[in-house]
C-alpha cells in the first residue's frame, strides 16, 4: 500500500548529521510545518549538541550562547530525536542512513583550518586558532593540546572575530575569565601566563578588517591590557576613505570610530599590550631547536584592484617580530565525509542551493542535502545559518512534494533505535544530554560560573548514565 510522503500514515523521515546552529534551524523549519508530518533524527559525533555554540563561541560571550534556548524548544517537539556520540563515517554510513531515512541533511560544519603555506608553519609553538579555541572551550578533540604561555610575545595571524576572540582570551586576567565557562585546565594554564605583548596581524587596513564593532569595543574594556593602534595607519588611502564615506555598512563606520578612540587614548601603563598591526603579511615563521622564535613580516600598501576592491600589495619592507607563539586564524575548512561528495578546494560539500551535487558528474545526488558551513564555507554568524538552512529545507520539501511511498520497516522510528542498538553504539539521547547539561550548570554554580564543562567523553557518558 502506498501513502503520500509527509502524510499522517507515512511521515517524511529526515536524518540530520550534526547538531550545530544550521542543523537546528533546518530541523525547526521542517518540524514547524503544520501541513506536513516530518520526523527528524539528529546525529552528532559528540555526546553534546550545539556545535560551535559550545565549542567555538568565546567563553566570555555567554549572551550569544543563549541561542541554545531556541534549539531546546525545537528539541522538545515530539517528532524530534537526538542521537549524540554517533559518528557519521565510522559508527554509521551514508548507505545505512539512506536505507533508514527518506533523506540526509549534512550539517557538519568546517572542523579543520586553512594553512598559510609559509615556511616554519610546522614549528613547535605554531598552531591554528581552531586548536586553541577548541582547547579553551573544552572540546574533546583538543584536550591534549599544549600551549607555552611562558613566552612574553604572541602573534595572531588574521583579523577576523575569531582572531580577536583569541587575543581577548590571552589578554584577560584569570579573574576576568573565572566567571566564564572556559575549561578548567585552560584557566589553570592561563593563570601562569607570562604573555605581555599580543600582536594581531592583518594583511589590509582598518577599513577592511573583518572584525566587527562589538569585538572592537570589548578591547577597550580589558582590565589589564592596553590596546595599541598606530595613528598613522588610520590616515586612510583615497579608496578606503571613499569606501568609508559611502558605505551603508554602519558597522565598518563604528569600528573605525572605535579604532580612532583607541589610537587617541593615552596609555595608562597596563601590564599587557594588544597591538593591532594593519597592513602586514607573514612571510616566514622562524625558530631555533624546532621552536618558534619569531615571525618575518612584509609591510603592505593598499591598492585598488578590479571592481574597486582594495588589495594588499607587498612593499618589500621586511620586519622581524620576535615571538614565542604563533596562532593562525585565517579561516576554518571543511573535511570530507566518507562516501559523500566533496569539493577539496573550497572545503565544502558541493551543492546547488542546498541540494548536494556529485563532484565528478555534477549531477544532483537525490535525497542528500547540506546546510551551514558545510554548504557555504566558514562564513557568517549564527543567525546567517537560519535563512541558509531554510533555503535547503524548502528545496528538500519541494523534492518530496506529491511523492508516494510504502511505509517500509526500516523507516519506523523504533527500527532506528534498534538499528543503533544492534551496532552497539553508546548513543546519548536529548534527555541524556539534559542530565549532563544540568550537572554542568550545578557544578558551575558552586564556583560562580555559568557552567563547569565536562571535557572527556568518558566522563560525559558516566554522568549521563
Ligand atoms: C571560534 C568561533 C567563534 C564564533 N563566535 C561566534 C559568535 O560569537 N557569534 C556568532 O553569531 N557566531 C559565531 N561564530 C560562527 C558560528 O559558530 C557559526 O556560524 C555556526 O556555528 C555554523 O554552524 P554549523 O551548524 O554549520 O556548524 P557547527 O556549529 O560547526 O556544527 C557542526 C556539528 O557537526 C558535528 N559533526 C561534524 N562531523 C560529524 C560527523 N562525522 N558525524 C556526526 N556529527 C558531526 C559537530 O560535532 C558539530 O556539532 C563563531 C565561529 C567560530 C569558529
Amino acid at each position: 500500500m502506498k501513502y503520500q510522503i509527509g502524510s499522517e500514515n507515512r511521515p517524511l523521515s529526515v536524518a540530520i548529521i550534526g547538531s550545530g546552529p544550521s542543523a537546528f534551524y533546518a530541523a525547526g523549519d521542517l518540524l514547524n510545518r503544520t501541513e506536513l508530518n516530518v520526523q527528524v533524527d539528529m546525529f552528532d559525533r559528540l555526546p553534546t549538541p550545539y556545535g560551535l555554540v559550545r565549542g567555538g563561541v568565546a567563553p566570555d560571550h555567554q549572551r550569544i550562547k543563549n541561542v541554545t534556548k531556541i534549539y531546546e524548544r525545537i528539541a522538545s517537539l515530539p517528532q524530534f530525536r537526538f542521537w549524540g556520540n554517533v559518528n557519521f563515517g565510522t559508527d554509521i554510513s551514508r548507505e545505512e542512513i539512506l536505507k533508514h531515512f527518506d533523506c540526509i541533511v549534512y550539517a557538519v560544519g568546517a572542523k579543520s583550518d586553512r594553512q598559510m603555506g609559509i615556511p616554519g608553519e610546522q614549528l613547535i609553538g605554531s598552531y591554528s586558532a581552531t586548536e586553541f579555541v577548541g582547547w579553551y572551550n573544552g572540546h574533546p578533540d583538543y584536550l591534549d593540546a599544549q600551549f607555552d604561555f611562558s613566552v612574553e610575545k604572541v602573534a595572531i595571524i588574521g583579523m577576523g572575530n575569531v582572531a580577536i576572540d583569541v587575543a581577548r582570551i590571552l589578554a584577560k586576567t584569570p579573574e576576568e575569565l573565572a566567571s566564564t565557562d572556559i575549561a578548567d585546565y585552560a584557566l589553570e594554564a592561563l593563570k601562569n601566563s607570562r604573555v605581555k605583548n599580543i600582536y594581531v596581524i592583518g594583511r589590509r587596513g582598518p577599513v577592511q578588517a573583518a572584525f566587527t564593532s562589538p569585538e572592537a569595543k570589548e578591547m577597550l574594556e580589558l582590565e589589564q591590557t592596553e590596546v595599541i593602534v598606530d595613528p598613522e595607519v588610520l590616515k586612510l588611502d583615497g579608496a578606503s576613505q571613499r569606501f568609508l564615506d559611502t558605505t551603508k555598512n554602519r558597522d565598518t563606520v563604528r569600528t573605525m570610530e572605535i579604532l580612532q578612540r583607541i589610537a587617541g587614548t593615552e596609555p595608562e601603563g597596563k601590564p599587557r599590550q594588544l597591538h593591532l598591526m594593519f597592513q602586514y603579511s607573514p612571510l616566514e615563521i622562524y625558530g631555533s631547536n624546532e621552536r618558534v622564535s619569531g615571525i618575518k613580516l612584509v609591510k603592505n600598501k593598499l591598492v585598488e584592484g578590479e571592481g574597486g576592491r582594495i588589495k594588499a600589495e607587498e612593499t618589500g619592507i621586511i620586519e622581524e617580530l620576535p615571538v614565542g607563539l604563533v596562532l593562525r586564524s585565517i579561516g576554518y575548512k571543511g573535511v570530507a565525509l566518507p562516501g559523500v561528495s566533496f569539493d577539496e578546494r573550497e572545503g565544502i560539500i558541493p551543492n546547488h542551493n542546498g541540494r548536494v551535487v556529485d563532484e565528478r558528474t555534477k549531477e544532483i545526488c537525490s535525497r542528500e542535502y547540506v546546510v551551514g558551513w558545510a554548504k557555504r564555507g566558514p562564513t557568517g554568524v549564527i543567525g546567517t545559518n537560519k535563512p541558509d538552512a531554510i533555503e535547503t529545507t524548502q528545496h528538500l520539501l519541494e523534492d518530496f512534494r506529491g511523492q508516494t511511498a510504502e511505509a517500509p520497516e526500516e523507516l519506523k522510528r523504533e527500527s532506528i533505535e534498534a538499528w543503533l542498538k544492534s551496532k552497539k553504539i553508546e548513543y546519548v539521547t536529548f534527555e541524556g544530554w539534559k542530565r549532563l547539561d544540568q550537572h554542568e550548570i550545578d557544578e558551575g554554580a558552586k564556583k560562580g560560573k555559568p557552567r563547569q564543562k565536562t571535557t572527556k567523553i568518558e566522563d560525559m557518558l558516566k554522568i549521563i548514565k
